[in-house]
């Protein structure tokens, strides 16, 4: 009898994955597809590439399952799970398999690849350790509303919040860069609980306020769809209105890549757009409250901020009063009347000679935000890089090793 052939099929968390099509877009081989619940992967083209796994901005991407080759779970059935299927063990007479469509059979999953990655698969080399994943969905932490209040003006557009969670004496420590993921109470259309939604921690590790186990988020409210279809966000509504002592059930800690470095000399390149602001202000907060006597004990900081008016911009106030001995903040604004449009690409050209000198020394590289900035983005450090001699692909690639260089855009 011919001996059973194994693969190690490639499987996505529905319980973590917080759908925001980041795994389908990246597949070079369009494995990865979705429903209108559940993002799941083929097996049948699935190569085992990895080229999914870094951009994953929870992890819920990494599962590989030893499972027979002609047994493997379909697309179908995975449209149908709430969560993973439970792992079982690899058995001890399964034949290795090297052909496409599955991923080797030892208890390892295949070798990622990294080369398709403009993001760093690893954190800074002086990150500290996270936690990760202490709570789930069927076992979250409960938080309370602390604060909510609005950062945009009254009269701007966009309704963006500070939300302030409270653990209490719970055990739940985050790091600036880390996430947390928070299900909407209620069921959605077809009567299922609503899946997770990931949000950025805003504040860094010493807790919003310091010495207090609590935690801010930027929460923008969503109420059009990205072609401008008026729809009702229903977990940025949900925050959006929630009230001081009011609980809400979080999980995590998610993210150990999107991390800051600890040690002294190292520089933070910060380029983000709209509520991607979140872990920025983290980071930022974190250093300021290291500064001794009013003195930066670190080395540089240099923040590009995008918003489409100062009247937008979270945070606005506070950030333009922080000394520029400290943080070297420059603002793009797209929506201005009578002023031309200015994206944070444009400002890192305009600032080409001092991005550059980051770039060369020890610096840390965050993007975080919309989607649609990181072309340009990455195309202005290349020009940058290229107009003062420096070849941005080779240095690309040493930051993306090197734990240096992290996106987080949606
Ligand atoms: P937004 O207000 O729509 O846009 C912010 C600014 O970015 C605007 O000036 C906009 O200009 C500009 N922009 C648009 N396209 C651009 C491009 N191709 N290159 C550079 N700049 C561009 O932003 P938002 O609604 O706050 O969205 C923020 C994003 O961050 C969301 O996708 C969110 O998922 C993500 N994010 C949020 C968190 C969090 O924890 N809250 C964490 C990580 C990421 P225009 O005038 O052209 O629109």
């Amino acid at each position: 009898m011919d001996p059973v052939v194994f693969i190690q099929q490639h499987l996505i968390d529905p319980e973590v994955c917080i759908r925001c099509n980041t795994c389908e877009e990246t597949c070079p081989v369009d494995a990865i597809t979705h429903d209108d619940r559940n993002y799941v992967v083929d097996a049948s083209i699935c190569n085992g590439c990895q080229a999914c796994v870094s951009p994953c901005p929870t992890g819920s991407i990494d599962h590989w399952h030893p499972v027979p080759k002609a047994a493997a779970y379909s697309i179908e059935a995975q449209f149908g799970w709430d969560e993973l299927p439970p792992k079982q063990p690899m058995p001890a007479l399964a034949q290795p398999l090297a052909d496409a469509g599955a991923a080797p059979v030892d208890d390892a999953p295949p070798q990622a690849n990294a080369a398709l990655s403009p993001s760093s698969a690893r954190p800074p080399w002086s990150a500290a350790h996270p936690y990760l994943n202490l709570h789930t969905l069927k076992k979250p932490v409960q938080a309370t509303v602390a604060g909510n209040f609005r950062l945009t003006a009254p009269d701007a557009e966009g309704d963006i919040h500070h939300l302030v969670l409270d653990f209490g004496t719970q055990f739940f420590p985050l790091l600036e860069g880390q996430a947390i993921g928070i299900a909407p109470p209620g069921l959605d259309a077809g009567g299922k609980p609503h899946y997770l939604r990931m949000y950025s921690v805003a504040s860094p590790r010493s807790g919003e306020r310091e010495g207090y186990n609590n935690v801010s988020l930027t929460v923008k409210r969503v109420t059009s769809d990205h072609d401008g279809q008026p729809v009702r966000g229903v977990a940025s509504n949900y925050l959006c209105d929630l009230r001081k002592g009011d609980t809400v059930q979080v999980c995590g800690p998610f993210g150990d890549r999107f991390l800051m470095p600890n040690h002294d000399g190292s520089n933070l390149l910060m380029i983000c757009t709209g509520t991607g602001a979140a872990p920025m202000r983290a980071m930022t907060e974190h250093r300021r409250r290291l500064m001794v006597a009013g003195k930066p004990v670190y080395a540089r900081l240099m923040l590009f901020f995008g918003a489409r008016r100062p009247e937008e911009l979270p945070y606005f106030g506070p950030l333009t009063k922080l000394p520029a001995s400290f943080i070297d903040t420059s603002l793009a604004f797209s929506r201005v009347p009578g002023q031309p449009r200015r994206y944070v690409q444009d400002l890192l050209r305009e600032r080409a000679a001092d991005v550059v000198e980051l770039l060369r020394g020890d610096t840390c590289v965050y993007l975080c935000g919309l989607k649609g900035m990181e072309t340009g983005v990455l195309q202005a450090l290349a020009d940058v890089c290229a107009a003062a001699g420096l070849e941005w692909p080779l240095l690309h690639r040493r930051l993306v090793d090197e734990g240096r260089f992290h996106v987080e855009t949606y």
